[in-house]
């Protein structure tokens, strides 16, 4: 017996990732420090309007002697955290119905799903203080801007204004700074290690080396019989990973980056549309630019960071393609609601 799910996925983004990595000069982090605030604080601004929902959690009695991983996921909630404990086999995680919330467990903290954030148990009644974090199903389906509604165009169309920051709630961060061990800076550095990709070197979250390997090994391998990922190879400028900053205005609220999860590959010479914010600065119609137009890695390179748990920048709304982040659950929840 299934129940009502609905989910509106209206725009999303992603701001714990909010792709503002390394302030090289030549790159997308070249804008100054208030135009990364911009881009951030914008990113986050659109969590608001990411998931709207509504669930019913009663279980049938036939399912209650299954433990919950057996059972069918009735709601959101409940797959969001059965993702979670899918995604991380490694992380003490257990759930379960208090029967008003879901609750989840990590290390034997508890946070509850409370009006679409996911939030520790005693800011729960207090959700609408927060916005929501990113948490969305991934699929690595593209975006499809001929697609969208004049709705969605003037909701994208307010990304990034000064109107859109001041309406940003701050997001709580405890669920994931409890997940990867990232409570401030002096903890996080000492998780961060030295990792190399396709012969350029990275800052990375310790959680993530192997899987880093394993992705540049592939990569160099398929580079062998296929010009264009061993063209892509040769065009990489650099690559950029961990960057520890908070975000001025925004709650201090951090990207992906901040944690060691999230990677940009930038490109030498690269003139094509990559990141959604660049875009912007000229181009008012920055969310309607195609697919097909944007610059793209190999699609080899980009099944490379899914197997191992990455999520691609270029599928969002707000596009930014040079930019692979480790969110394993977003990948198995996008399984999860294809089921
Ligand atoms: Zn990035």
């Amino acid at each position: 017996m299934r129940f009502f799910v609905l989910i509106c996925l209206t725009v999303f983004v992603f701001t714990f990732a909010g792709c503002v990595s390394d302030a090289q000069s030549n790159k997308h982090e070249t804008e100054s420090p208030a135009e990364q605030e911009l881009t951030e604080t914008a990113n986050s601004d659109t969590q608001t309007e990411t998931l709207i929902q509504q669930e019913k959690s009663i279980l049938p009695e036939s399912e209650s002697e299954k433990t919950e991983e057996e059972k069918i996921p009735q709601s959101f909630a409940e797959k969001v955290f059965l993702s979670y404990k899918k995604a991380y086999p490694d992380k003490n995680i257990n759930y379960y119905n208090n029967g008003k919330d879901w609750v989840i467990s990590l290390n034997n903290k508890e946070f509850c799903w409370a009006d679409g954030r996911l939030l520790p148990k005693d800011k729960a009644a207090r959700a609408a203080d927060y916005d929501p974090q990113q948490i969305y199903p991934y699929t690595g389906k593209p975006r499809n801007p001929s697609e969208y509604t004049k709705e969605k165009i003037a909701l994208l169309r307010q990304k990034g204004t000064p109107e859109a920051l001041q309406k940003e709630k701050p997001v709580d961060e405890s669920f994931i700074v409890e997940l990867l061990g990232v409570k401030n800076r002096i903890i996080t550095e000492e998780k961060i290690v030295k990792s190399q990709l396709l012969g350029h070197r990275l800052n990375i979250h310790k959680c993530i080396k192997d899987k880093i390997t394993t992705i540049s090994n592939e990569i160099e391998s398929a580079a062998k019989n296929n010009e264009e990922i061993a063209n892509f190879i040769k065009s990489i400028h650099e690559t950029s990973g961990y960057n520890w900053r908070t975000i001025d205005g925004t709650n201090e609220r951090r990207s992906c980056h901040s944690y060691g999860i999230a990677i940009d590959v930038l490109i030498k010479n690269n003139k094509k549309t990559t990141y959604w914010e660049w875009e912007r600065v000229w181009n008012p119609d920055w969310m309607l630019v195609p697919q097909k137009r944007l610059w793209t890695p190999p699609e080899a390179v980009i099944k490379s960071f899914e197997k191992q748990g990455f999520v691609w920048g270029g599928t969002w709304d707000e596009y930014d393609t040079m930019h692979f982040e480790y969110r394993p659950e977003l990948i198995e929840l996008g399984k999860l609601m294809q089921d």
